[in-house]
């Protein structure tokens, strides 16, 4: 009998806890269930790693035991705790957290305090002897029994403190007990009815005769369909259940997701020649049943997604399942639709556009095996399957593949892990592929495979690029006269600009003020829509002043362009057309992107103005002009990925027009006309830009020729965080004295490129090295020696591991 459990519990600590036991849970407790344990005077959820004979030595005598169990059986299997012990380590980032990633929300538990009156609170408050607040405060406490203490905090934000409450307990009046949250997702049950098969032995009633006739038509239906037959029936239901003729239960239902395909639907096609070629290659793989790596490297419209889709057949003939993941899924109801025209009802989905209890449920019918597709953003990565045969990364080059927060994890990456751990097939798939995949596929680590042409024997579009230095206002001639053509013609175009609002800042001409948020180091967009100042960074927004506030001058004035202007002097040019507008100010509504492009699809829009939601991998026939505003604003951006990012988003976004019937033509405005970014993005030449960049990548020593991690602190107070810089930069420097690190370069410390986000001061520091083992070796050696830095000082480091592609 195993008397000691290991648990990694969810919160920011490294290191597993070990507990004891008790008796009644020793039969049931298994390795990957969650239990309730006490921590630090609270209780959290922890995740059972291991099961033990004895106490590990030394700490025998101070083991506490496990408060509750929460599962029933395991959520987590051997082979998901191998892939999220080796992600804890390369991430450097505690396992329970990991863990807790990994899961779909509302699956953890903790303890807060709740706060009771006691008797004399009680009295005081019939007696009216409190002040106001106090007397506010008791009304509330009273009228719940018990409230949690974090409640009154957020009800009262002003009156109140954490010292206030502690005082009223200390002179008698409230009593502090630990309760658990109770926001755990739940599966979802409904009442059901079914027949017995007895027949009655006397008269029935008629409403009774009624409703069983009808059971024994049906046999077993849910409760609430019987109540939209019969008018209150379950008082019937009741004497018919007494006498043995039908019997009730609960069954577990589905919460219904409500993305319906009601786009066209899509049959299956006859390959092309690439197509058949390529496809023989990947079933060769699946076939194998060994870890076979693929990077397919398919022009727009090519027909890449017909061959994931058969792929999938294949491994589901198999008997195995599929992981697909596709940037931003909630933006391609094409692609959703395709794969449920192809694979029905077999299918779950895992997006953080779904609620909480339906991601749940989707998870839920993965664990049970009774989906073998899922279809994702990059936490489907996560979609714990047991027979995995195959993983498909389209778009492998898209940054929200990439999580910013917390655990800083990119999910094509993992997709290579996890893949290569259950030897599985994976197929990564784009246009513009990353530099660090395309490089693999050089050296051989991954197999490359080519998709050169559109199908159907289309063209890819033609493309011109227009030096906007010689032209005055938004668009060039040769833009407006395309889109009169298009709307003469009854086609349709796309505008993209990669900037939302009004105008990007707003700018006093008199003294030179131009408004600041003042939480993060950006200037304030100016919103038409309802006249606001809003920071892109955080939620910060002020309504838009009339005069400037430093000098009362009158001639405010809006400067640079967004989305929102493009629209409205598109409006203005051309009064006849229907025009709309795709971005994040206009897709705030669930499914309204959904309806933009269902409205687009069935061509009751002329033009579609939008950001980047454009570019995704959209397919609409009718779509021959595409317009780039301007494609100078991801070329500016402090990163050393610039350049492939600007030319991933014009090749994308070119690759929207014609394919349909008629040939697609693209305008690229720009001020570097010259730069070979937008140069090879107008010959669709994907391998010459990537000799070009592969080329300053080298003579930079960048990616792929080295790895990186960047070491970011950030805290509330500047000095503070400042100094921890400034210590980062001398552990940085002892740490390689040392040998901590062969062949790493350390750059830095200093100021993060937004210096200041969210009222956080924000400093970075980066190593760069060939070896990933010894960066690895640096890095946890300088998380460690950083906590006496940032513990219980408001600061906090975060890790940050460079995408590489292959591990
Ligand atoms: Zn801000
Ligand atoms: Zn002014």
């Amino acid at each position: 009998m195993k008397e000691i459990v290991e648990v990694a519990i969810g919160l920011p600590i490294p290191k597993a806890f070990h507990y004891r036991i008790p008796e009644k849970m020793k039969d049931s407790l298994q390795i990957g269930m969650r239990v309730l344990v006490p921590f630090k005077g609270r209780k959290v959820t922890g995740f059972t790693l291991d099961l033990l004979d004895h106490p590990p030595k030394g700490i025998e005598g101070k083991l506490l035991d496990v408060e509750d169990l929460l599962d029933e059986i395991p959520l987590i299997d051997a082979g998901m705790l191998r892939f999220y012990r080796w992600i804890s380590d390369y991430y450097i980032y505690p396992l329970g957290e990991v863990i807790k990633t990994g899961l779909p929300p509302g699956l953890h538990l903790k303890s807060e305090p709740l706060l009771t009156l006691t008797g004399e609170g009680i009295r005081s408050l019939a007696q009216g002897e409190l002040d106001p607040i106090q007397e506010n405060v008791f009304r509330e406490i009273q009228r719940h029994g018990k409230v949690p203490l974090k409640r009154l905090l957020t009800l009262f934000p002003e009156e109140l403190t954490r010292a206030k409450i502690l005082s009223w307990r200390k002179h008698g009046f409230l009593d502090l007990e630990d309760g658990i949250k109770s926001k755990e997702v739940k599966p979802k049950l409904e009442k059901v009815v079914e027949i017995a098969g007895g027949e009655p032995d006397k008269l029935l009633s008629k409403k009774r005769k009624e409703i069983l006739e009808w059971l024994k038509e049906k046999g077993k239906v849910s409760y609430s369909e019987l109540n939209k037959r019969f008018k209150s029936p379950s008082m019937p239901l009741q004497f018919l259940q007494a006498a043995g003729l039908i019997t009730l239960s609960r069954r577990e239902v589905s919460r219904d997701l409500s993305v319906r395909s009601d786009l066209k639907p899509y049959s299956k096609p006859e390959l092309n020649r690439d197509q058949e070629v390529v496809l023989a290659e990947v079933l060769k793989g699946i076939h194998s049943k060994r870890f076979s790596p693929f990077l397919l490297h398919g022009v727009t419209a090519s027909g890449k997604t017909e061959i994931y889709l058969r792929a999938i057949e294949e491994v589901l003939a198999q008997g195995r399942e599929a992981i697909v993941l596709v940037p931003e899924i909630s933006l391609t109801p094409q692609l959703l639709s395709r794969f449920k025209d192809r694979f029905g009802e077999n299918l779950a989905l895992l997006h953080s556009g779904l609620g909480k209890g339906e991601r749940f449920d989707q998870w839920r019918k993965i664990r049970k095996g009774e989906v073998s597709i899922v279809i994702g953003a990059r936490s489907a990565i996560f979609a714990p399957f047991q027979r995995l045969g195959i993983i498909i990364v389209d778009e492998e080059h898209d940054p929200s593949y990439k999580q910013e927060e917390k655990l800083k994890y990119h999910a094509r990456d993992l997709a290579v892990v996890r893949a290569k751990q259950v030897e599985a097939t994976l197929l990564l798939g784009s246009a513009t592929p990353s530099l660090e995949s395309y490089y693999n596929a050089e050296k051989g680590r991954f197999r490359l495979l080519h998709l050169p042409e559109r199908i159907e024997g289309k063209h890819l579009p033609r493309v011109d690029v227009l030096d906007i230095k010689k032209e005055s206002g938004l668009f060039s001639e040769k833009v407006k006269t395309a889109l009169q053509k298009n709307i003469e013609e009854k086609k349709q175009s796309l505008l993209f600009l990669n900037r939302r609002g009004f105008a990007s800042f707003i700018l006093c001409p008199d003294c030179g003020f131009t408004f600041k948020c003042p939480n993060c180091s950006v200037t304030l967009t100016y919103h038409l829509g309802d006249r606001s100042l809003q920071c892109h960074y955080c939620d910060y927004r002020i309504q838009a002043p009339a005069d400037c506030p430093r000098c009362q001058g009158h001639q405010l004035r809006g400067m640079g362009i967004g989305t929102e202007r493009l629209e409205e002097e598109i409006r203005t040019l051309f009064p006849g057309a229907q025009v709309e507008r795709m971005d994040r100010d206009t897709t705030t509504r669930k499914n309204s992107h959904h309806h933009i492009l269902k409205r687009f699809e069935s061509g009751d829009i002329d033009i579609l103005v939008g950001t980047q939601m454009i570019v995704k991998g959209h397919d609409f026939p009718k779509v021959t002009f595409v317009g780039v505003i301007s494609a100078d604003t991801s070329l500016h951006f402090p990163d050393f990925r610039s350049s492939e990012r600007t030319f991933q988003l014009l090749t994308q976004v070119a690759g929207r027009a014609g394919r349909g019937e008629s040939p697609g033509e693209v305008i690229i405005q720009t001020y570097n006309p010259d730069h070979y970014s937008i140069q090879r993005a107008r010959e669709h030449d994907f391998s010459g830009f990537y000799r070009e960049e592969i080329h300053f990548r080298k003579d930079l020593e960048y990616p792929p020729f080295s790895r990186l991690i960047n070491f970011k602190l950030s805290g509330n107070s500047e000095k503070r965080t400042k100094s921890a810089a400034e210590e980062m930069g001398k552990i940085g420097q002892t740490l390689l004295k040392k040998g901590y690190g062969k062949g790493i370069e350390v750059l830095g410390p200093s100021t993060a490129p937004f210096a200041k986000v969210r009222g956080k001061f924000r400093w970075q520091m980066l190593a760069k090295g060939k070896s990933s083992r010894w960066l690895h070796q640096f890095s946890q050696a300088l998380a460690a020696r950083m906590e006496d830095q940032t513990k219980g000082k408001g600061i906090s480091l975060d890790i940050d591991v460079d995408p590489v592609s292959i591990l």
